[in-house]
């Protein structure tokens, strides 16, 4: 059955190979971005997260075109690292304004609609760093934390309508976000993961498609990491 399903942040990295996991298998797949550029078959709509009003717009225009979003995977997220004594407010409030608050506003929005349908899969993309802690990203690392107290809210609440609300967290991936990284704290972070490598998107990808598929339609409030073993034991 083809479902609408929502990405945001779906233009790059992780978030695109997650709306192409999806198109693949054939649902209806609207990505949210401020740049756009969504892969092909893909609904293109720019939207920056962090606007109420570009929200609901974004949400207004994949109804007409797609329906009430079924499945939603909150995806969109920014880094701002620096050691805490030299964060400043700005480089604080703009990653909780993405990251935590902009995934409330999109994930808020998105319940509306799965209540009335009485069904829905709610997948936020965290991070391993949320439960692990992260040297120059004490932002980064609270934000990612909150989003697990978020999902595990949701679950409460929604949970009677048969909407699950799941967080994935990630450990390290190649994408643009770690890309910047040294070569040197690249090795430093390899030599701390079981599995030697860090991970391809479509391992992001594999477990998102899982959480909202069949198979998962009794998982809610879960945690899953997809990070190579690195955060084992949190
Ligand atoms: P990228 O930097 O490659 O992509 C980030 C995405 O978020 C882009 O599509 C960007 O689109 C979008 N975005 C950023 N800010 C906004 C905004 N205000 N409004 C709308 N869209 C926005 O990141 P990754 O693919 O690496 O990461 C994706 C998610 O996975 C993030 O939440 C990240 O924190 C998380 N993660 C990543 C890990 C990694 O190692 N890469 C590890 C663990 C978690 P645009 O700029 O066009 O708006």
């Amino acid at each position: 059955m083809s479902r609408s399903v929502l990405v945001t942040g779906g233009n790059r990295g992780i978030g695109r190979a997650i709306a192409q996991a999806f198109l693949d298998q054939g649902d209806k797949v609207a990505v949210t971005t401020r740049d756009g550029g969504a892969p092909e078959g893909a609904l293109d709509v720019r939207c920056d997260i962090t606007d109420q009003e570009q929200v609901d717009a974004a949400f207004k225009l994949i109804e007409a075109e797609h329906g009430p979003v079924e499945v939603l995977v909150a995806n969109a997220g920014v880094t701002r690292d620096t050691l805490l004594l030299r964060m400043s407010e700005d480089d604080w409030d703009s990653v909780i304004a993405t990251n935590l608050t902009g995934t409330f506003r999109v994930a808020k929005r998105a319940a509306k609609g799965m209540l009335r349908l009485r069904r829905g899969r709610i997948i936020l993309i965290s991070s391993v760093v949320a439960l692990l802690g992260s040297p120059g990203q004490v932002n980064y690392a609270a934000s990612k934390a909150g989003l697990v107290g978020m999902a595990r809210s949701m679950a409460r609440e929604l949970g009677s309508r048969s909407i699950t609300t799941n967080v994935v967290a990630p450990g390290f991936v190649a994408t643009d976000m770690t890309d910047v990284l040294p070569d040197e704290q690249k090795a430093a972070y390899q030599s701390q993961i079981p599995l030697g490598r860090f991970a391809d998107v479509a391992d992001v990808a594999g477990a998102v498609t899982w959480l909202a598929g069949d198979g998962a339609a009794y998982v809610t409030g879960a945690v899953i990491p997809v990070d190579g073993g690195l955060g084992m034991g949190h």
